[in-house]
């Protein structure tokens, strides 16, 4: 194996064992957590390396560089999933090659994201992204949970959307406890009305034992694995 593959398999490995013992710790079986290696601002390269170690899920959050990195890597069968601000004149595009849209936080996405699966014949998973900032607060991204109920109806009445669950980021100056034990409440509320919408996509490289302990289904993953992100330009 060359270097790269070797550092990434080691780090896949650790994260794979965090993930075992936080199952362990909150009495759930390893398998009820999947991992989406987010793999944003890193090269197609590492993308094919990560599925030859068996990842199946990745996560990308910038539309021109996730549909770019789809199509190189369209023979490796790999689960696309777009977890970045989304603006409507994109969201068809997104549709085109994204198989999971997790930051679906507004009904004006939905109109553009389904004409998008439409466009190429194909469903497009949905998880609705709530916000976790306390209210009042200047939202960083995600709706208001009290507008979660209109706009999973919104989604439910699109044909080809497939509504699956939640996403959600734990908030910078929270402890990610107090933010993840806030979404297990709206999410019990959640798959109530929608009781096949079971997804929970919460956790990052810092804080996945915590979501994992609130019932997180996927953690998304990036540094971790991959390593600490290339600064922005
Ligand atoms: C970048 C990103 C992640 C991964 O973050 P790490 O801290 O590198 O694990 C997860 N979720 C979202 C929405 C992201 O934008």
């Amino acid at each position: 194996m060359s270097p790269r593959a070797d550092e990434l398999a080691a780090n896949l490995a650790a994260v794979r064992r965090r993930i075992d013992v936080a199952c362990t710790g909150a009495g759930r079986d390893a398998g009820e957590v999947s991992l989406v290696v987010v793999t944003k601002f890193f090269p197609a390269s590492d993308v094919r390396l990560l599925a030859d170690l068996g990842v199946t899920d990745v996560g990308e959050n910038r539309h021109q560089e996730a549909e770019a990195k789809a199509e190189e890597c369209a023979d490796l069968g790999l689960r696309w999933h777009f977890i970045g601000g989304l603006q409507s004149n994109k969201a068809a595009a997104v549709a085109a090659y994204a198989d999971v849209v997790e930051s679906v936080d507004r009904a004006k996405l939905v109109g553009p994201l389904a004409r998008g699966a439409e466009a190429r014949g194909r469903d497009v998973e949905v998880l609705l992204q709530v916000s976790l900032d306390p209210p009042g607060a200047d939202h960083r991204s995600g709706v208001d949970p009290a507008a979660l109920p209109d706009l999973a109806a919104r989604v439910e009445e699109s044909e080809p959307l497939r509504l699956r669950g939640l996403m959600a980021v734990a908030p910078l100056g929270e402890d990610p406890a107090t933010a993840f034990a806030r979404l297990a409440e709206v999410r019990a509320g959640f798959v109530r009305d929608h009781p096949r919408a079971t997804v929970l996509s919460a956790g990052m490289s810092g804080d996945l034992e915590q979501a994992i302990a609130c019932g997180a289904t996927h953690v998304r993953v990036g540094s971790a694995v991959l390593g600490p992100r290339p600064t922005v330009q």
